[in-house]
């Protein structure tokens, strides 16, 4: 029980600290989150499940919904993607224009709100089923549970204030980087923000990060070992924004945050690691979630380097 013991101590560590930070309150669904609330999670590729704190709590997975799209737009689109979307930190707020008009509409990276709009974009363009039917089907399939869906309140939360992804999206329509209609990229990117999951799920969700995109349970391929790669390289990079530099250099792991107060991490060829505390640092990631991982991290000696 080598793993309950780590997340004990590290709960232990970091209680002290919960309530640090700022809850999202943006949308009055996330600021009702309490402050304090904690979970962490990691499943081994051996399938065990460790947890401390709220595990089966649901919260708001937010922008880590990115990851998962964008396993879903590699599939579908392949290198044509990065055609329209970069592979670079970007230095600034994860709902920043600046860059944009600067470089062609072309967005940074994935993993910030513009470059999320792009993938979800491509979802819209090549999904049969629907973007966000693909999304729950690809959650609830590696998770095994029927149960995993949107949070209505928030996804109508997220569109009444998306004013910001709404002038994203139109301004790289004018690009020609979005391809399809801004409306139905942009409904279709609310509601990916508002799945909810607890950090029991986000963690087996994630598993095939750690594994060569293989889930080590079921067996399934769900992407290749060299999309796995890319896809790793881009949460160690920019999985956190304009603090995704101090994430790695604390932590030393791939990690996408959201302003839910979810981090899902990446341990290769160890498991995938999900924490959850909704109180935020000034770049809307989880404060008491990026100083867990920190110290299981350096506890568990997961750091890559
Ligand atoms: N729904 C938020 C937005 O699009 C997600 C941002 C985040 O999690 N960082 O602005």
């Amino acid at each position: 029980m080598k793993w309950q013991r780590l997340l004990d101590d590290t709960l232990h560590y970091v209680r002290p600290q919960l309530g640090q930070g700022v809850v999202a309150d943006y949308i009055p669904a996330l600021a009702a989150a309490d402050p304090r609330a904690f979970a962490m999670t990691i499943v081994t590729l051996d399938g065990e499940v460790f947890s401390v704190g709220e595990a089966t709590t649901t919260f708001s997975i937010q922008s880590i919904s990115k990851v998962f799209t964008l396993t879903l737009a590699l599939e579908w689109e392949g290198q044509e993607l990065w055609k329209r979307v970069g592979r670079e930190p970007s230095g600034s707020a994860f709902n920043s224009i600046v860059q944009l008009e600067h470089e062609g509409g072309v967005p940074r990276n994935p993993l910030i709100n513009a470059g999320a709009l792009v993938v979800t974009d491509t979802l819209v363009r090549f999904s049969q089923a629907g973007a966000i039917d693909q999304l729950l089907a690809l959650l609830r399939g590696l998770c095994d549970d029927e149960t995993i869906d949107v949070d209505s309140t928030v996804a109508a939360s997220e569109r009444v204030w998306g004013h910001r992804n709404r002038g994203l999206a139109w301004f790289m329509k004018s690009f020609g980087v979005i391809r399809s209609d801004p409306n139905e990229v942009l409904d279709a990117y609310f509601r990916q923000c508002a799945v909810a999951m607890s950090t029991e799920q986000l963690a087996r969700a994630g598993l095939f990060l750690a594994n060569e995109g293989r889930d080590p349970i079921t067996g399934a391929q769900v992407t290749s070992h060299e999309r796995v790669n890319r896809i790793n390289a881009l949460m160690l990079t920019c999985g956190h924004y304009d603090m995704s530099g101090d994430f790695a250099f604390r932590v030393g792991l791939p990690g996408k945050s959201g302003v839910g107060g979810g981090i899902l991490a990446v341990a290769p060829g160890v498991g995938s690691i999900a924490v959850w505390s909704p109180a935020l640092n000034r770049s809307g990631n989880s404060l008491v979630g990026t100083l867990a991982l920190e110290q299981l991290s350096l506890r568990a000696g997961l750091n890559l380097f």
